[in-house]
């Protein structure tokens, strides 16, 4: 029997999985030091909360969701984003009680859409998200997207095209959404079906339409920046004028809609080209302010604002165009007992390196010496460390500097000051800092303001 991933589906493994903790820490840092704190909710959320009104529009929650119901026939939705999450979080746990407002939340985790699987687009793909809710002004949307902005200037990225629009408030939308429907009704038999049905269910949908035909009709389609009202206006004008002040610049895009219903007022979306393949995967994140989520799923009336970035588009991203730090993934030292009886002392050695903050790898089978020195070099280890029946009865260690070629035998009195003298990777910055009677520089490679051990005189 083959088995193969379901579609959609992928693996991250060896060095790819190293550089998804990277961007995520990168992210996470980001929002930490912005006061945002981690939101851990579940995968599998009642379908309802997706589902929330019988006339939802967006193509996710009609067409993509993975729902099934479970073997108590409830019916469970695989999340297709963070936010409806989130804010049944905030709701379920009255996190509002206290009135200390913005609720401030991170995320990160896989989310699940049955999409047509192609270059940055997956069925399975994870998501770092944030959201701020309970403060409704110009000045919280525009952190949320200063906070975006800071992580992709972190992951290096330049040249980033920032969309934004705004869908203005209710009564805006309400007037803007009368004159799409007036302007659509005559064209709509000429459009492909799914604009058929977001002109009954919410005409705005159909700015968001991909078919080339449709583009064409949907370039002479009203814009919103004629129906928003005095206030709505102002609180774009507002957004704009805080980007300026902080250097972020932007492209208004009257078609930006995003892909969900709740969104209002600003919304922005993040876009970058691959400067070497040109690969257009799609937007890398975007996010806007929504006013009635919070209480569509139960609670009081707060609004909130959110983005979130799709990790698989911007790790290929940055691997496309060599932004990505070099990996330093070796090992400290590889344990290599020389007969399987000292198999004991090679665990009581990782123990104690380990302990000791050196990453460690063992030789944990009976192989000859020669397939053990190979499993070193391909693990990348500095040091490897033999002992067979001389050392243990000498109650010594052989340790062999792998890069520079050269061995001591290490006796066990010896053992603690040796690796943390030799074996210890230590910074430029943190070594002891003292100086020879010669003026050179020490590089004995003990920590900063620890005796130095070295042999020579020290000024
Ligand atoms: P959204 O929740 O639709 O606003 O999407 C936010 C981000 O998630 C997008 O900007 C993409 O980077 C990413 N994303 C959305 N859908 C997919 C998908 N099917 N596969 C991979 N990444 C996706």
């Amino acid at each position: 029997m083959d088995y193969q991933n379901v579609k959609g589906t992928h693996d991250i493994i060896l060095d790819d999985s190293i550089y998804y903790d990277y961007i995520i820490s990168v992210m996470t840092n980001v929002a930490t030091s912005f006061n945002y704190h981690k939101f851990v909710t579940p995968i599998i959320e009642s379908s309802d909360l997706f589902i929330r009104g019988k006339n939802d529009s967006s193509d996710m929650v009609r067409k993509q969701m993975y729902t099934f119901n479970d073997l108590g026939n409830r019916s469970i939705t695989l999340r297709p984003e963070g936010t409806a999450s989130i804010a049944r979080c905030i709701v379920n746990n009255k996190l509002y009680a206290n009135n200390d407002f913005p609720i401030k939340a991170y995320y990160y985790g896989p989310v699940f859409r049955y999409e047509r699987p192609k270059a940055g687009t997956y069925r399975q793909f994870h998501q770092f998200g944030v959201e701020s809710i309970g403060t409704n002004n110009a000045q919280t949307d525009v952190e949320t997207l200063l906070v975006s902005y800071q992580i992709l200037q972190y992951l290096g990225f330049e040249k980033l095209v920032i969309k934004i629009n705004t869908l203005g408030d209710e009564e805006s939308r309400n007037n803007y959404r009368d004159a799409l429907i007036k302007y659509f009704t005559p064209l709509i038999d000429k459009m492909c079906p799914d604009c058929q049905q977001r002109l009954k269910l919410n005409p705005l949908r159909i700015l968001d339409c991909k078919s080339p035909e449709d583009q064409e009709l949907i370039k002479n389609a009203p814009k919103i920046s004629d129906y928003l009202n005095e206030a709505s206006l102002k609180r774009f004008n507002e957004c704009k004028k805080l980007l300026e002040t902080l250097n972020i610049q932007y492209e208004v895009d009257e078609g930006l809609v995003r892909g969900l219903d709740y969104y209002s007022h600003l919304v922005y979306e993040f876009q970058y080209i691959s400067k070497k393949s040109q690969l257009n995967v799609g937007s890398i994140g975007g996010g806007g302010h929504y006013d009635n989520l919070i209480s569509e799923v139960g609670g009081p009336s707060l609004a909130g604002v959110g983005f979130a970035f799709g990790i698989e588009r911007i790790f290929s991203l940055l691997k496309d165009d060599e932004l990505l730090p070099k990996l330093n993934n070796g090992i400290d030292f590889f344990i290599m007992p020389l007969d399987e009886k000292y198999m004991p002392n090679a665990l009581d050695l990782a123990n104690y390196l380990t302990i000791n903050y050196f990453i460690v790898d063992i030789c944990l089978e009976k192989k000859s010496f020669k397939t053990m020195f190979h499993k070193a070099i391909n693990r990348k280890a500095k040091f490897a460390i033999i002992f067979g029946e001389n050392e243990i009865n000498n109650k010594s260690f052989i340790i062999k500097d792998l890069n520079k070629e050269t061995q001591d035998t290490v006796k066990y009195e010896d053992f603690a000051r040796y690796v943390n003298e030799k074996c210890r990777p230590h910074e430029e910055h943190d070594h002891c800092c003292c100086h020879h009677e010669d003026g050179e520089e020490c590089d004995c490679g003990c920590e900063e303001g620890h005796e130095c051990h070295c042999e020579k005189d020290n000024k």
